[in-house]
């Protein structure tokens, strides 16, 4: 039967993907850090600190950056926010790295992304000390990633292999299929498949008869960035969705299109606040097919946040070599 076939078939029968929370496991891995910052404390007087550095004023990585910031304090952490004007030069944002490269008591140093077109981000993200990387983007450890070494891996992906682990999804054996070979999300998540044995595809834009591959992924992953793209054609019956996408839905006619029956309460959205979020996956068509899914908002996005912080507290342990390391 063709996934479309299924999709009206489950339709009629009113079958449904069970959603993954990702809120859910989110919240999970923050209170581990909160324990074990308390931890780190308590016996070896230890604090970890997290230094957020923004250039310029873009809204969305303002909310990004004070999320991040807030985040930290509730559970516990020392948090700094580094806020640069949009005309700071690539080597003042260089020198401010060095200088907490050197500062002892920093753990964790996340240059918001994207920088302004002046700075040469490659370079800014090279010269973070790779102990102190908590986005994992360092050549080096995006090098001991691929060489299974430890490491601090990148949040998003590491995020969604613990939605995965913690809602008891075999990833052994399993075959995973990512669209999007970004290096923030697509590659590093690929090598943490791959980790696990999982038999990985990576798709993008240049991949042929695209539906036919990923629709034979147990697993399929979309970090594409194209609104509702992945369609029940995409899908294998049955099959554990993640939808890494966000973006934002403005019109009414779409909102309509992309969630079906749950689409009055998306509208409300667009009247309240200009928009409505959704995926990559076209969220109707992919509730009717999948097994599983994880919805936009509240499935990946929350998880990115919580390993950040789970990632800032790893890095203090390392960098101090203290013991229980995880
Ligand atoms: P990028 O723009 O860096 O990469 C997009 C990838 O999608 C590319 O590899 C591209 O292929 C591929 N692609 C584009 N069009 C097609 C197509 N028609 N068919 C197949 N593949 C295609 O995106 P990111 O990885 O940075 O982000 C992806 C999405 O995830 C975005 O919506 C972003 O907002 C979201 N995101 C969410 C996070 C979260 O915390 N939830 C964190 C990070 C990202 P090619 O390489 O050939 O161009």
């Amino acid at each position: 039967m063709t996934a479309q076939k299924f999709a009206e078939q489950a339709s009629a029968e009113n079958q449904r993907a069970e959603l993954l929370d990702g809120s859910l496991v989110a919240e999970q891995i923050k209170r581990e850090v909160a324990v074990e910052v308390s931890r780190l404390q308590q016996e070896h007087g230890v604090r970890p600190c997290l230094a957020a550095v923004q250039v310029g004023d873009d809204p969305a990585s303002s909310v990004y950056v004070q999320n991040k910031v807030r985040t930290s304090e509730a559970l516990g952490l020392r948090s700094e926010h580094h806020a640069l004007a949009a005309e700071t030069t690539e080597e003042e944002l260089l020198e401010l790295v060095e200088k907490l490269n050197r500062r002892d008591e920093v753990d964790g140093i996340l240059v918001q992304l994207p920088l302004p077109p002046a700075i040469d981000e490659a370079r800014v993200l090279r010269t973070i000390d790779p102990a102190k990387d908590v986005d994992g983007f360092h050549p080096v450890n995006v090098g001991k990633l691929s060489l299974c070494q430890p490491v601090i891996a990148p949040c998003t992906p590491a995020g969604i292999i613990e939605l995965l682990e913690r809602n008891g999804i075999q990833i052994s054996g399993a075959r995973a299929c990512i669209v999007g070979r970004s290096h923030i999300v697509g590659r590093p998540l690929a090598q943490l498949l791959l980790q696990r044995d999982a038999t990985v595809t990576i798709c993008h834009s240049r991949t042929k008869d695209l539906p036919r591959v990923t629709s034979e992924a147990d697993i399929l992953i979309a970090a594409i960035g194209r609104a509702g793209f992945v369609r029940a054609e995409h899908i294998k019956p049955g099959a554990t969705v993640v939808d890494v996408g966000i973006n934002k839905v403005t019109d009414e006619a779409d909102a309509r299109e992309l969630f079906g029956a749950e689409a009055e309460k998306r509208i409300a959205a667009i009247a309240r606040r200009g928009f409505t979020l959704v995926g990559d996956v076209h969220p109707a068509e992919a509730r009717s097919v999948a097994g599983k899914l994880t919805p936009v908002p509240g499935g990946v996005g929350p998880l990115t946040v919580a390993m950040l912080m789970h990632n800032t507290v790893t890095a203090a342990r390392r960098r101090r070599t203290l013991n229980s390391d995880k």
